[in-house]
């Protein structure tokens, strides 16, 4: 049974529209460590945290710079990574999330 996904933003639980929406469902199969993700067109920002640098969090487009601050509050002195600066990438596809992608595709995306 398909299971739809929630993603709502930290600060306001705005939901982003159905476009990007889509691209946060790609992103959760980003296999990545302290990075911040766009997410297009909706200009949503992910932080994918993991471990000490925390969940991962969603902030809609009016409080990007809410959610950067906050992890620079809470997570600056754990490491760098909070304070990457932007442009940040929409994806970071690497062989390890093209594994996992391959794994747990069951039907090929079409193209
Ligand atoms: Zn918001």
């Amino acid at each position: 049974m398909p299971v739809r996904m929630v993603f709502r933003c930290q600060f306001c639980d705005a939901t982003p529209d159905p476009e990007t929406h889509e691209r946060l469902v790609r992103q959760l199969h980003e296999l990545v460590f302290g990075e911040y993700l766009d997410a297009l067109p909706g200009r949503w920002l992910v932080w994918d945290g993991q471990g000490p640098l925390g969940p991962r969090r969603y902030a809609c487009p009016a409080h990007r710079g809410e959610l950067t601050a906050y992890l620079r509050v809470h997570y600056g002195s754990v490491g760098w990574q909070p304070w990457r600066m932007p442009p940040y990438p929409t994806t970071l596809r690497s062989a390890d999330t093209e594994r996992a992608l391959r794994m747990r595709a069951r039907s090929p995306t079409p193209r």
